[in-house]
């Protein structure tokens, strides 16, 4: 398996730590995560929480089916 290295820490990056953030979108508010370097913590990357949209959809999904 190939691994990058951070460009920060200079150290390979084989395993990701995340936490979540808020992130605005025109105007819109999302749950996110950013995915950070474990050994000095620097942002490699951000996303939409892909949970929080799974929870949203199963939301949605039911209050459709209610009405
Ligand atoms: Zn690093």
């Amino acid at each position: 398996m190939i691994f990058g290295k951070c460009p920060k820490c200079d150290q390979l990056v084989t395993s990701l730590t995340g936490s979540t953030i808020k992130m605005t979108i025109d105007e819109t508010i999302f749950s996110a995560v950013t995915l950070n370097c474990p050994l000095c913590l620097t942002v490699l990357g951000a996303q939409i929480d892909p949970i929080a949209v799974k929870a949203d959809t199963v939301d949605e999904v039911i209050d459709g089916l209610k009405s």
